[in-house]
């Protein structure tokens, strides 16, 4: 794991109701809401992070709740599904849960040798509930109703749509270190062995796919895991040697971060393991206090009042 891209670190995706996706994503999905901060260019607005116990690189999915938001078209130049992982037999239980709370989802399938339930949050975002084929020994947040036997462990995969794979895949394997693993159709599955999970890119190549729109139950970006800011910045080296553009280092608070639109369209983000979620906040309340950067600190009463009440 040295210096290597050790798969996603997490997700972030556009919702419209706060409340809702709050719901949805704690109380169905039983994921645990480890930070409730604001968006740091847009402070009005919430950036909420779900994830296991301790908010670990892997299993964040983030959303921007911005209410009212039109809804995205999903397509190419966009990622078009996020998996995660679950344990084996707990599917049944999953379609028992989203008949119970009227979700939407698909009866399960399969694809390179593994089943899934594709199932859509409140805003549209496509979601796979996948049981793994490779041993996955990652502990999972747990809730009253979602126990360990069925609760989600964290990402498995995502998926990203293009026109064309290969400039994509130069990315993957020329400086992120991923190798082909499997081909299906048009389907190109990409495997990092620098972890054990949360290391899958799928590509899928539809040559005359319409370019998606990013807006509400669409994702923003995908961001890649480093375990430090010197690594970091050889990522930087790297992309910016390729002709790239890329940002300078953001300070996000529980990370360190670079934005790139990679060549098939998606804004993918390098970030840092350190100083991660337990940096303002102690473990056991993650989720529990609004949390503002330094910067917005002092609009913390506005905020305060004009943010959605999420419980
Ligand atoms: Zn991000």
């Amino acid at each position: 794991m040295e210096n290597t891209i050790n798969g996603i670190h997490h997700i972030t995706a556009i919702a419209g109701n706060a409340k809702r996706n709050y719901n949805f994503y704690t109380n169905v999905l039983g994921q645990r809401l480890v930070k409730k901060t604001v968006n740091f260019d847009d402070p009005e607005t919430y950036h909420l992070y779900y994830g296991d116990q301790n908010g670990t690189p892997g299993s964040i999915l983030t959303f921007f709740p911005w209410e009212g938001i039109q809804t995205g078209r999903r397509g190419a130049r966009q990622a078009t599904e996020i998996g995660y992982s679950v344990p084996k037999g707990s599917l049944d239980f999953w379609v028992n849960r989203f008949e119970k709370h009227n979700v939407i989802y698909n009866k399960a399938a399969e694809k390179f040798g593994e089943e899934y339930l594709t199932v859509l949050d409140p805003d549209g975002l496509k979601l796979e509930l996948t049981v793994s084929k490779t041993a996955d020994t990652r502990l999972p947040w747990e809730t009253d109703e979602v126990k360990a036997e069925n609760a989600i462990k964290g990402f498995h995969n995502v998926t990203i749509t293009t026109n064309k794979m290969q400039p994509t895949a130069d990315i993957l394997t020329g400086v992120f270190g991923y190798k082909l693993l499997e081909q299906h159709v048009n389907r190109y599955r990409f495997v990092t062995d620098a972890v054990e999970n949360a290391n899958i890119v799928d590509l899928v190549e539809v040559a005359g796919e319409v370019a998606g729109h990013v807006a509400g139950g669409s994702v923003h970006h995908v961001a890649f895991r480093v375990a430090n800011e010197d690594i970091l910045m050889q990522y930087r080296e790297k992309i910016a040697a390729l002709g790239l553009h890329i940002t300078d280092k953001i300070d996000r608070n529980y990370f360190y971060s670079l934005y790139f639109r990679e060549p098939g369209g998606v804004l993918f983000e390098i970030a840092t393991d350190n100083p991660g979620f337990a940096v303002d906040e102690a473990v056991e309340e993650l989720g529990q206090n609004l949390k503002l950067p330094e910067q917005h600190e002092r609009f913390r009463s506005a905020l305060e009042k004009s943010l959605p009440k999420l419980f």
